[in-house]
């Protein structure tokens, strides 16, 4: 165990339509806590792609489902939320990722513990370091669009791409079909 492996998911996927559900099932897993902008929405579209609709529809049948969103309003993900009928946490200030109290709340929500969920979203920074800090089951996706915040293209996604090298996963891992990684 490195000082980076906090970083490390347990999982790499090209989209969260690749997202095995019979495999998560099988792991034991129960609750899924999903990021929304970039991960299941592209930044500043309101519309799920047809691919992630579908995958969504049906994880939400077959898990417990809460979003949480790192977001002052919360309104994407609430409206994304009411639409599946799901519950949905943003968080700010001490509760966002990667802090640990927002998917703990969203966890509190759907009635799930750290042993059987899985946290799933696409930066490293936030939602795999907060998911690996409350003992989830972390799911890394590539971001949907290239358009984020200022902040987070400068700032985390350059150390993203360091904790990546270092710890030998990368964008390049799931070109080839998305394999998991050995902890
Ligand atoms: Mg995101």
């Amino acid at each position: 165990m490195g000082l980076l492996d906090v970083f490390r998911p347990d999982e790499v996927v090209r989209s969260v339509d690749e997202i095995d559900l019979d495999a998560l099932a099988a792991r034991g897993i129960e609750g899924l806590l999903i990021d929304v902008d970039n991960t299941l929405l592209a930044y500043g579209l309101p519309d799920l792609a047809p691919e992630r609709l579908a995958w969504a529809e049906q994880a939400c049948r077959r898990f417990r489902v809460a979003l949480v969103s790192n977001s002052m309003t919360g309104r994407r993900a609430r409206r994304l939320a009411n639409a599946f009928g799901i519950p949905c946490v943003a968080v700010w200030h001490w509760d966002r990722k990667p802090f640990t109290g927002g998917l703990r709340r969203a966890m509190r929500l759907i009635g799930s513990t750290p042993e059987n969920t899985a946290m799933i979203g696409d930066q490293v920074m936030t939602d795999v370091l907060a998911g690996n800090r409350a003992g989830l089951y972390t799911i890394w996706v590539e971001r949907i669009g290239e358009n984020e915040f200022f902040f987070t293209r400068m700032v985390h996604r350059r150390m993203e791409e360091f904790v990546a090298r270092r710890l030998g996963f990368d964008r390049d891992q799931h070109k080839d079909g998305g394999e998991a990684i050995q902890r």
